[in-house]
């Protein structure tokens, strides 16, 4: 099972650099997110072991005790999912990037939870990198700044002492449709450069976090800089 796991990595990061290769972008420039939700602990050692040490979870809880389980090993978390206020003071020490900051709400109460469980030593604490999450399809089903807001909304979030805004995620609005997926992270990237040359102090706009299993090679000859892969590094390990 690990070997099949280390496989797939093996794979997974050929198809990464050969889609950076392809669009005339340095592969190293290129950060695989394994997303670990649907995988059992084996695999995770696997990867590790491997030297893939930047691991995505989306419920709080499980990221909690895997960053438990190994701690010590050099991991990185990123927290893909909703993370609801009272499970930030919790979270937000382990994790080194926050994908999922999806409106002006979360931002502030991120923001205020951060400072209650920093107990007014604030100004000592890093604050908590995180990315803007935009409804990028503009699908009313779908959470995330609508692509309109992001500008107000990165005015706002540069504001907040205990956030740092890192960049944009999104997620294609059709997996399935690869070239739906093209004008979805084109348009996320043509949002990040519009809004780069004029950001508020304190924001930076150097990552675009999109592409999953479906769709990381498209996300990446649209300029991703991190892709969160899940389902295809765990083909044949996990039901
Ligand atoms: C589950 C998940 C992924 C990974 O999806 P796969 O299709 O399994 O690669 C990526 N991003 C987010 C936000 C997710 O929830």
């Amino acid at each position: 099972m690990a070997a099949r796991v280390v496989d797939n990595l093996a794979r997974v990061r050929e198809r990464i650099a050969t889609a950076a290769e392809r669009s005339g972008r340095d592969p190293s420039a290129i950060t695989l997110v394994a997303v670990t939700k649907y995988a059992q602990s084996a695999s995770l050692a696997a990867l590790i072991e491997a030297g893939c040490l930047d691991l995505g979870e989306s419920r709080p809880q499980q990221l909690w005790e895997r960053a438990k389980e190994f701690a010590g090993r050099g991991v990185r978390w990123h927290m893909i999912g909703h993370l609801q206020r009272n499970k930030v003071p919790r979270t937000a020490p382990l994790v080194t990037l926050l994908h999922s900051c999806d409106s002006l709400r979360i931002a502030d109460a991120l923001d205020q939870a951060l400072v209650q469980s920093q107990n007014g030593s604030s100004d000592e604490a890093q604050p908590l990198d995180t990315l803007l999450e935009v409804n990028i399809s503009t699908d009313p089903a779908k959470g995330g700044f609508a692509p309109d807001d992001v500008e107000a909304g990165l005015a706002h979030v540069a504001t907040l002492r205990h956030l740092r805004v890192r960049g944009l995620m999104a997620m294609a609005g059709k997996p399935d449709d690869a070239s739906a997926a093209h004008a979805d992270f084109r348009h996320l990237r043509e949002l990040s450069e519009r809004l780069k040359s004029h950001c508020p102090p304190g924001v930076t706009l150097d990552e675009l976090s999109m592409g999953m299993s479906g769709d990381y090679e498209v996300a990446i000859e649209e300029g991703a800089t991190i892709v969160r892969v899940g389902s295809a590094l765990f083909e044949g390990v996990e039901p």
